[in-house]
């Protein structure tokens, strides 16, 4: 759907996820993401029943409470808590239908590791995703981005990828682009194993901020939880 001219483009950035918990991995790739493409805005949006992977060990209000402290002083970000409100799974087709409802002239922006962006073509009705947002795929340590996608996914990916980062301002939808970020070998599984194996905070500072460590602490979360990796 291509931008009425004299609207102003004002792209609204997303980036799903458990975070359970949120970490550097998620803020640096969105902060970082979010200059360097000039978008205004990147909201964090916590799932609420995991349809792609084994229940979070934090509690929905938890993993909020959580990332509303680590985006608190971050320009640029915010949390959004639509999908943990919603009666239905976190569907991301149903967000970004009602992000789209919401937003009928933004460009919408899919923010999405090349980990999870592998998986995309067993996300619901995932053929619509690309009529409601745009797709931005980051790299991640560990997962190449040459590394197969399934023949129905590549055709996806032949036809939508864009060199050009202004598509995705100058069109609401639609487009595919490959955006390399400072690589960040963090991952909430890491995080969620070092603190059950008994690690002092000294070795958790440098993975989350400081804030989500001291809730962490506060609740007593992830220990002596059974490793899932
Ligand atoms: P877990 O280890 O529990 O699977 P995670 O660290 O992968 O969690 P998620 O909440 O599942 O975190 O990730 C949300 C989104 O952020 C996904 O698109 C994922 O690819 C991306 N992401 C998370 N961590 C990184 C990272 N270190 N580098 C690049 N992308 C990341």
């Amino acid at each position: 759907m291509p931008l009425n001219a004299a609207s102003s483009a004002n792209p609204l950035a997303l980036l799903g996820g458990t975070f359970d918990p949120v970490h550097f991995g998620h803020l640096r790739i969105a902060s970082e993401t979010g200059a360097a493409l000039k978008l205004p805005e990147v909201r964090l949006i916590p799932s609420k029943t995991p349809v792609h992977r084994a229940r979070p060990g934090a509690s929905e209000s938890q993993r909020l409470a959580m990332l509303r402290l680590a985006v608190a002083d971050v320009p640029g970000l915010a949390a959004d808590d639509r999908e943990l409100k919603r009666e239905t799974p976190s569907y991301t087709v149903l967000t970004l239908e009602s992000l789209r409802a919401e937003f009928p002239q933004r460009p919408l922006i899919w923010l999405i590791g090349i980990d999870a962006f592998m998986h995309i073509n067993h996300w619901y009705e995932w053929p619509r995703l690309f009529e409601l947002a745009h797709f931005v795929v980051l790299n991640r340590p560990g997962f190449a981005v040459s590394q197969a996608l399934s023949p129905v996914l590549s055709e996806v990916w032949q036809g939508r990828l864009t060199r050009s980062a202004e598509a995705l301002v100058e069109t609401t939808h639609g487009s595919i682009y490959l955006h390399t970020v400072t690589p960040q070998a963090i991952s909430a599984t890491e995080i969620r194993n070092t603190i059950a194996a008994g690690a002092a905070d000294s070795a958790l500072e440098s993975l989350l901020p400081a804030p989500v460590l001291a809730y962490i602490r506060a609740h007593q979360l992830y220990i002596g939880e059974p490793r899932t990796t």
